[in-house]
């Protein structure tokens, strides 16, 4: 795997003119579907694969994305930092930095990772042979986020997209201002502490950047399950302020304090030794009165590190893709959404991707969440 060259901006985009009529079978040869996921035989490479591989090319550090096991790993330096961090420096027998924006060969394709949005180190990847790209998204967003890089969009033949929320209905709000009503609320109630559940790889840290940037200044609090990503995050130079870990002694002083921990500590005992606690949690689903109610949060804040329905009709747009095809999520209405607009479209139902804006099982990893 020698590098090639290195592709910025527009040189990067290929004129739709070097489409071709076959384009739609030399994608589908181009990148197949196994157990274990998406797999490129001429790569011979998985990306984001479910169960361990000989070679996994890996978008990003969410649990259902990046697992364990693997023989050799390529991605971001930022998401097999993470993978360090969660599943200890041999998470794989061996690993290489994908650099942003850079060619590389793998097998008999060339493979570039390009910014996906979504949290730290997260990446899309390109895989193109001949005059055939098709691009995996991995999971991305377009809201702004001052923890992480923003999605550039990638002219291709084929995208490959999630649809968490592609349904019309699902319409992410200003983070702004669900921001400002978490600050409002727990100054409103100084006796009483404000618990914040967010999954404690990306939103955990973008809650608090978002916090810092409204002019929050006072400590923000951590369940012991969000410490060491966001350490991870602090060090790779994204600045969270003062986040002190919860002493579980003196959680009862706490009061007219923001924490945050992970979303299913919010309803734990641990979050009740707190004064009078109030519930919030972060999440694109608290767009959803029933889930809110349901997960018994006082204070839901829609904050998502996924598209919402404009965001990914948009996205599919602006890649000038002739074929789409939908991952995981809301398939049918985006599916549904591309062939109105002449556009292939056609859902991949995988399995083993959870959405980690649900309910959390998918994506703690499981010794963070026990951790506290
Ligand atoms: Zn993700
Ligand atoms: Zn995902």
């Amino acid at each position: 795997m020698a590098r090639q060259r290195r592709l910025t901006g527009e040189g990067f985009r290929t004129p739709r003119a070097t489409y071709i009529p076959r384009m739609a079978k030399r994608a589908a040869d181009l990148l197949t579907i196994t157990p274990e996921g998406l797999y490129c035989p001429a790569g011979d490479f998985h990306v984001d694969p479910t169960r361990p591989v000989a070679r996994a090319l890996i978008t990003h550090g969410h649990s259902d994305h990046a697992r364990a096991g693997h023989g050799r790993v390529m991605a971001t330096a930022e998401t097999l930092g993470i993978m360090s961090v969660r599943y200890g420096a041999d998470f794989a027998g061996a690993t290489q930095v994908a650099e942003l924006g850079e060619v590389v060969r793998v097998g008999d394709v060339a493979v570039t990772f390009v910014p996906a949005g979504h949290v730290l180190g997260s990446a899309q990847i390109a895989i193109e042979q001949g005059r055939c790209r098709l691009v995996v998204s991995g999971d991305y967003k377009r809201a702004r986020d001052p923890t992480c890089r923003p999605f550039e969009p990638i002219r291709c033949d084929v995208f490959i997209t999630e649809a968490t929320f592609g349904l019309p209905v699902f319409r992410h709000p200003d983070t702004r201002a669900e921001t400002d009503k978490l600050i409002a609320s727990a100054s409103l109630f100084p006796e009483r502490a404000h618990i914040v559940g967010a999954y404690a790889l990306g939103k955990a840290q973008r809650v608090m950047a978002l916090l810092r940037e409204a002019g929050y200044d006072r400590p923000i609090y951590l369940h012991g399950a969000t410490e060491r990503l966001t350490e991870f995050y602090k060090a790779q130079g994204v600045p969270l302020g003062e986040t002190p870990r919860v002493v579980a002694a003196e959680r009862s002083k706490l009061a007219g304090a923001i924490v945050i921990c992970p979303p299913s500590a919010i309803q734990d005992l641990w979050a009740r030794k707190f004064p009078d606690p109030v519930t919030a949690f972060a999440s694109g689903w608290m767009r959803v009165r029933a889930r809110a109610r349901q997960k018994g949060v006082e204070l839901p804040l829609v904050i998502s590190d996924h598209c919402d329905w404009d965001d990914l009709c948009r996205s599919v747009v602006e890649t000038g893709a002739e074929e789409v095809w939908v991952t995981h999520g809301q398939e049918d209405a985006l599916v549904h959404w591309c062939l109105s607009r002449g556009i292939r479209a056609k859902p991949l139902h995988m399995l083993g991707y959870g959405d980690e804006e649900g309910d959390g099982r998918m994506d703690e990893a499981p010794a963070e969440a026990a951790a506290a």
